[in-house]
């Protein structure tokens, strides 16, 4: 039995029917179906976003304020253009856009300058981020290709991790693609007939993933670069030395839980390709900084320094505000895991952090 609202199990039979028509599917089609379903994807309906994980942003103010002083900081060394996007890819709840905007304040003109554009899928979530920002001009878009022409600083908080991938096995000599498919009513993970690997693939070991919006978000952001100032800082998760395996996770209510059993009710996830994503943004003629570990970056920018004040200023709350910071920074929680990459025109001064 599914516990889903009434209606929203329909996503699984949607899927067995694709795959009885069509033979099975790969990966990334079955992730591209259960995050963004208009209908019964996760981030179409799921009211307890944020109930089955937590981010950086929603575990402390000081992320988000950070991130808003690193912004600023880089906007000063770009010229302090007149105006300029201030563009974040999947704000969530809007809690790091609210944090950054109100550190923002410190440097005088960031935010008279900032046009502010949001790019997200969900509209539960957009309406999350309008209540949240609310009394901010906000542009809200589809994607970063809809963002007008001008300087910009393109922010992601855990965007990259939900990219569809395609997953690849290495079976004796060749290559063949994961898919799902059907064993009775059961969705069930098997391997396609042979196939090429697409070219700009490294892969070390016997299984490797591949996430075609990296290769677009990396010449969107290099044609803006060229064309005006820019910066872009991406946080997410993934191995630093290669690309990843096999990665796909789910997540419900903070557990994880087989990601075929219940589509659409979990939140997908995959580790990013670092150094895939490095590789393509230098190929474009964009410099790349990192990836560097979270807690260096943020313990470089200050994050210690700011829990502190923020604790002497908020006695009853000291004690959350230092666990807070110790959980974005501590190696053992956020600190090593999260890894910062900042992307820049390159003839740019190295970004702050790095
Ligand atoms: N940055 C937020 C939320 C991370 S969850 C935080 O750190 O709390 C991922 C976010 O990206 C969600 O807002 C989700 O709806 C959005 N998202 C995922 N794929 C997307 C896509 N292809 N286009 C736009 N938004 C997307």
């Amino acid at each position: 039995m599914s516990d889903h609202p009434a209606g929203l199990n329909d996503l699984k039979d949607r899927i067995r029917d694709a795959i009885r028509a069509g033979g099975p599917m790969p990966v990334s089609l079955f992730m591209l179906m259960c995050l963004h379903d208009p209908e019964h994807g996760y981030y179409a309906t799921r009211p307890g976003f944020n109930q089955d994980f937590t981010t950086a942003p929603e575990t402390s103010q000081v992320f988000g304020e950070l991130i808003g002083l690193w912004a600023a900081n880089e906007w000063r060394t770009m010229g302090s253009p007149d105006p300029f996007w201030l563009v974040e890819l999947g704000p969530g709840r809007g809690a790091m856009m609210s944090d950054l905007l109100r550190a923002g304040r410190a440097v005088p003109g960031f935010l008279q300058a900032a046009r502010i554009a949001v790019i997200e899928a969900s509209p539960a979530l957009r309406r999350e981020q309008q209540i949240r920002l609310a009394g901010r001009d906000l542009t809200c878009l589809d994607d970063l290709a809809e963002v007008p022409a001008g300087p910009s600083i393109i922010l992601a908080n855990e965007f990259l991790d939900c990219l569809a991938v395609r997953q690849y096995i290495r079976d004796g000599n060749g290559w063949r693609e994961r898919q799902v498919g059907l064993s009775g009513e059961s969705l069930t993970f098997g391997i396609g007939p042979p196939a090429e690997l697409p070219p700009d693939l490294l892969p070390v070991g016997e299984s490797v993933e591949y996430a075609a919006g990296l290769g677009t978000l990396a010449e969107l952001i290099a044609q803006r670069f060229r064309q005006a100032a820019g910066r872009a800082l991406f946080i997410d998760y993934g191995p630093e030395d290669r690309s990843p395996g096999d990665t796909l996770r789910a997540y419900r209510l903070g557990a994880q839980v087989d990601p075929l059993i219940d589509p659409g009710a979990c939140d997908l996830t995959v580790d990013v390709d670092f150094p895939r994503l490095r590789r393509l943004c230098l190929a474009e003629g964009l410099s790349v900084h990192g990836p560097l570990q979270q807690g260096y970056f943020l313990t470089r920018l200050g994050a210690q320094e700011r829990g502190r004040k923020l604790a002497a200023c908020n006695p009853s709350r000291a004690h959350e505000v230092l666990e807070g910071v110790r959980r974005l920074t501590d190696p053992g929680e956020m600190g090593e895991r999260f890894k910062v990459v900042a992307l820049a025109p390159h003839d740019a001064p190295t970004p702050a952090g790095f």
